[in-house]
């Protein structure tokens, strides 16, 4: 482990592909700007392959007690602790995030494997003795047979780890089709798995891009795929995935695009508020679904407020993001750069002010990195772009409004609604905000409020498509589809048919 991979193969039926020609794109060091690897893309023969390696795989996993099961993803956990390292440094180098961060990550997907090791526990479900003439009714969950997920370059471990250990622990093979910008730490997790004793084409990786992702979703043996990316291809997955015809429609929960708002009450601690906004708004980046891109400044406390964040985003230590001092690495590529600046000129021309503007940055010995400081408007409306889009870097967007309920408005005004904070001292203002925002994860005091591996992940409106949330007990739901059974022995049986609904008696 630890040693890049240069050409990064899919993983099928327990081993790396060997795919020969074929598409092939360039996966980079964003610190450096340098190639550090080629990604192969899939054919509609490579989805062919490993649909196949997981079908193959699937009755004899769904018959393997869910102890043994859990035993497997045990040994996982150890081997991530082992290699959390090198795991870390996988995502830096691929995702340009700082390593203490890339670590928090795997801290945060290695969480969701411990709470599938419980999946005996999980997989219990309800007994009713004797609901009348000597019958007992029970229900079961069972597994789905092969599924998929297909995941985003900002959390290149965390997020297959919202799915996966969920998938297996509960009987199902798996198919990861991880983003094409940062696919090193996919491989490595089936490196792992292998290693803790997981038998062949029960985990696969398929590397690509919208070929693969169309290939899985059209796949009849495939029954259900988790997406979590952005939102125009979360519709897209939701809509095709819904409406594929056949005996078993396929089951599919998309995860999309975000815009989070961070509230100032006037009586909330200012130092606090700001802490919070400075690490929610520009840790990775501004690349994550959960990062705040606008503090909502409410009445008097606007001015204090943007005093206190300028010299704080102008401090920000922007580095190479194995520095062992960086707070902020680059964003994942060239292209994603030129888009965030977009962004910030569009903002300017609309007339927000830009307090602090961090383009043009250069980092030391780093001038092909792909690197923007961080950035601070004021003075943001709800019909600027800046305002309405997920600009997805390190932008923060201040909007000033008089009230409580203009706040409350403004957000549920807003297309997306994954995750929102509110800084306040007052229990009351809390309490109705938790209650009237319409927002699916919500933060008091708490800037970044990703629920733990054993509540549930997801947002309201645009930030999500589908029913159930991500891992925990709606996770268990997604993987499984409920039977019910009733039973009954001959002893019990009266005799002569019966006409009328069969009810207790
Ligand atoms: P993306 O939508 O570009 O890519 C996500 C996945 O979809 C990748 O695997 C990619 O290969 C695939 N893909 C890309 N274009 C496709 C197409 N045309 N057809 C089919 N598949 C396609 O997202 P990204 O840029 O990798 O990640 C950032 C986005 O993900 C942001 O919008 C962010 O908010 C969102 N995100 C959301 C959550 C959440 O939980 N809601 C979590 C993380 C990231």
């Amino acid at each position: 482990m630890g040693t890049p991979i240069l050409k990064l193969e899919h993983y099928i039926n327990g081993r790396l592909a060997d795919t020969d020609g074929g598409r092939q794109q360039e996966v980079f060091n964003p610190a450096t700007g340098e190639v550090s690897g080629h990604v192969v893309l899939a054919s509609n023969d490579d989805v062919q392959a490993v649909v196949a390696a997981a079908k193959r795989a699937s009755p004899a996993w769904a018959e393997t007690a869910p102890l043994k099961r859990s035993r497997i993803l045990f040994k996982f956990k150890a081997l991530i602790e082992k290699y959390h390292d090198d795991l870390a440094a996988a995502i830096t180098r691929e995702h340009g995030k700082i390593f203490s961060d890339a670590k928090g990550e795997v801290t945060r997907g290695l969480e969701v494997v411990e709470f599938a090791c419980g999946v005996p526990q999980l997989l219990k479900t309800q007994f009713s003795d004797n609901i009348g003439g000597g019958i007992d009714n029970w229900n079961l969950r069972q597994p789905l047979g092969v599924t998929a997920g297909i995941t985003p370059f900002n959390f290149p471990f965390m997020v297959p780890m919202w799915m996966a250990p969920v998938a297996l622990a509960t009987g199902n093979t798996f198919i990861l089709k991880p983003s094409e910008r940062d696919p090193s730490p996919s491989l490595m997790v089936a490196d792992l798995l292998h290693q803790a004793g997981l038998p062949d084409g029960v985990f696969n990786v398929l590397q690509g891009d919208k070929l693969a992702v169309d290939g899985l979703l059209a796949h009849p043996d495939v029954k259900a795929i988790s997406f979590v990316g952005s939102t125009p291809i979360a519709e897209h997955i939701y809509s095709s995935g819904t409406q594929r015809k056949g005996a078993y429609p396929l089951r599919v929960q998309a995860l999309g695009g975000a815009k989070n708002h961070l509230v100032v009450m006037p009586d909330a601690n200012l130092e606090q508020a700001v802490d919070a906004l400075i690490g929610a708004a520009y840790g990775s980046a501004g690349e994550r679904c959960m990062a705040i891109s606008v503090a909502v400044a409410v009445g008097s406390i606007a001015d204090k407020l943007v005093d206190a964040l300028i010299p704080r985003v102008k401090s920000l230590k922007v580095r190479n993001g194995m520095d062992a001092d960086a707070e902020m690495g680059p964003v994942v590529s060239a292209v994603h750069k030129a888009k965030i600046e977009g962004y910030i000129d569009a903002g300017v021309k609309a007339g927000a002010k830009l307090l602090v503007d961090g383009r043009n940055l250069v980092v030391d010995g780093h001038s092909k990195g792909f690197f923007i400081g961080g950035c601070l408007f004021d003075r943001v409306t709800p019909e600027m772009t800046i305002y309405q889009e997920e600009i997805f870097g390190p932008v923060l967007c201040v909007v000033r409004v008089p009230d409580f309920t203009a706040a409350l408005d403004l957000i549920n005004g807003h297309e997306f609604g994954n995750g929102v904070a509110l800084f306040t001292s007052d229990g009351n203002t809390a309490r109705e905000f938790s209650r009237r925002i319409e927002v699916g994860m919500v933060g008091i005091n708490v800037p970044i409020p990703v629920p733990m591996a054993w509540h549930s992940f997801g947002g309201w409106k645009r930030s999500m498509f589908g029913d159930t949330h991500a891992y925990g007990e709606e996770g268990i739901k997604f993987y499984t589809r409920y039977k019910s059974i009733m039973q009954r022995w001959p002893e019990s049986i009266a005799k002569g048919a019966e006409f009328t609904m069969p009810t207790t008696k």
